[in-house]
C-alpha cells in the first residue's frame, strides 16, 4: 500500500521543511500502556497498523493527514493500548546515577537546564554532612554550576528551590524519551510528564 502525505502548504520550500519536520518528529508516534504510562515510540506506519487492527485507541493527533488510494487518516500522535501490557518495568528500579538522570529527564533540578551528560552531576538535596541520605528521595540531577553554587547547603540555605521533589520512581522513561526531548511533538508532553 502506498501512503502519501498531504502537506498543508503548496509552496515548495515550505513543503520541503514540512517533509523534514514530518520525518523527524511527526513520523513518530508515542504508544502508551492501557494505564497511560509511556511504553514505546513507533513509526507512523506501525501506528496506523495498530490503529486499523483495533489494538489501540487514538489519544492525540498530529496536524497532518496521510492517504492511500481509498482511505484518508489524520496522523495519530499518541496511542493507548486497549489491553494492559505487563513489562519488565514493573519491578523495582535500581538506584544509580544513570537512573536518577533518567528520572529527572537529564535536567538540572535547580536551574532547569538540560546539559550534556558529561557535565551532569548528582546532588544530595540535604548534604551527606547534614545526614542526608544517598537514596531516591534525597538525590537529584544537577548541572555542575548549580552543584558548585549550592555547595554544602540545603536548597533553603542556598536559596535554590528544587524544580521537582525527588521521589522513588515506579517507572523510568526509556533513554529515547530522555535524550530527544527537544524533538518531541508538543502533544507528547502531558503523557511523558505523567510518568512522574
Ligand atoms: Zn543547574
Amino acid at each position: 500500500m502506498t501512503w502519501l502525505v498531504i502537506q498543508p502548504h503548496n509552496r515548495r520550500r515550505e513543503f520541503n521543511k514540512e517533509v523534514a519536520h514530518f520525518n523527524q518528529v511527526m513520523a513518530r508516534v508515542l504508544v502508551l500502556n492501557a494505564s497511560y504510562e509511556p511504553l514505546t515510540i513507533v513509526s507512523w506506519r506501525k501506528a496506523l497498523i495498530l490503529w486499523l487492527t483495533n489494538k489501540v485507541e487514538v489519544v492525540e493527533f498530529h496536524s497532518m493527514w496521510v492517504h492511500s488510494a481509498y482511505h484518508r487518516f489524520q496522523l495519530p500522535s499518541v496511542l493507548k493500548l486497549n489491553r494492559y501490557v505487563k513489562g519488565q518495568k514493573d519491578g523495582p528500579i535500581r538506584f544509580c546515577r544513570e537512573n536518577v538522570y533518567l528520572r529527572d529527564g537529564h535536567q538540572c533540578q535547580y536551574c532547569g537546564q538540560r546539559v550534556p551528560l558529561s557535565t551532569l552531576t548528582l546532588d544530595h538535596v540535604v548534604p551527606v554532612s547534614h545526614n542526608g541520605g544517598h537514596n531516591w528521595n534525597n538525590v537529584v540531577t544537577a548541572c555542575r554550576t548549580c552543584n558548585n553554587k549550592k555547595g554544602n547547603r540545603t536548597p533553603d540555605q542556598a536559596g535554590m528551590p528544587l524544580l521537582t521533589r525527588p521521589y522513588k520512581p515506579r517507572w523510568l522513561p526509556q533513554r529515547e524519551f530522555a535524550y530527544h526531548n527537544e524533538q518531541m511533538p508538543i502533544s507528547w508532553g502531558p503523557y511523558l510528564g505523567a510518568v512522574r
